[in-house]
């Protein structure tokens, strides 16, 4: 069988990178959730104060960054770190949450994260979720999958994750973000978040994991032949 890129878009919270992790793990392949990245950068430049309309700053910023995913030993799942510290915690933290989308919107941002992922699939053998990983990233993908569930849905799941770490956290406050979120990765100039002409839609409102992993799987095994 020959080894594939799968890409999955969609808004935020639909169950993009739990959906990415189980293919990658049945197919033996490579799982990189690009928002991860977008996040560590968005996290840095919070840390270093960094004022998103300076270029000068960004590009400078940009220079100091290493990105890269490691195995965590103890969850099995790969961790993102920044210049060498695990931030896979801090990551998802509502304060990164809240910028993301501004700092994922500048062009040289764009270009970084871009760059750093066609590197990764170079060898193929990898499942990337995203927003225009199926558009601007893997436009050759072999198997594009576009997921979509029902708004109420992904502000449900959304707060059963963060309320975990989060007791203090409001259901109207994850979903102005995720609104605020969508709105803002639909509507940028720079490779925005849109469905590629050739991606399977995936609405896994009334789907169990299992599922929606066996119709995924199905797909990329036809891909695979
Ligand atoms: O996937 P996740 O919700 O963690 O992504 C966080 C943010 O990163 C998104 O809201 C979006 O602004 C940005 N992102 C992006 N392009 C991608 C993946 C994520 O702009 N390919």
């Amino acid at each position: 069988m020959k080894k594939i890129i799968i890409t999955l878009d969609g808004y935020s919270s639909c169950g993009k990178s739990t959906l990415a992790r189980q293919l990658a793990n049945e197919l033996n392949y490579v799982f990189i959730d690009s928002g991860a990245m977008y996040r560590a950068i968005t996290l840095y430049f919070l840390r270093q104060h960094i004022d998103w309309n300076d270029e000068t700053a960004i590009h400078k910023a940009l220079g100091e960054i290493t990105l890269d995913f490691q195995n965590n030993e103890l969850t099995g799942q790969s961790d993102m770190y920044l210049n060498d510290e695990n931030v896979e915690a801090l990551i998802r933290d509502m304060l990164v949450s809240e910028h993301v989308s501004e700092v994922s919107a500048l062009k040289e941002v764009r270009e970084f994260g871009v760059a750093q992922q066609q590197k990764m699939g170079e060898k193929k053998g990898i499942v990337m979720d995203g927003r225009d990983i199926g558009t601007t990233v893997f436009p050759n993908a072999e198997l594009k999958i576009f997921v979509t569930a029902d708004p109420a849905i992904r502000v449900e799941r959304r707060f059963k994750e963060l309320f975990q770490k989060n007791p203090n956290i409001t259901i109207e406050e994850i979903k102005n973000n995720l609104e605020m979120r969508d709105y803002m990765d639909s509507n940028r100039e720079f490779s925005p978040l849109r469905r590629a002409e050739d991606a399977i839609d995936l609405d896994n409102s009334n789907l169990t994991r299992e599922e929606q992993l066996a119709l995924a799987l199905e797909w990329a095994n036809k891909r695979m032949q």
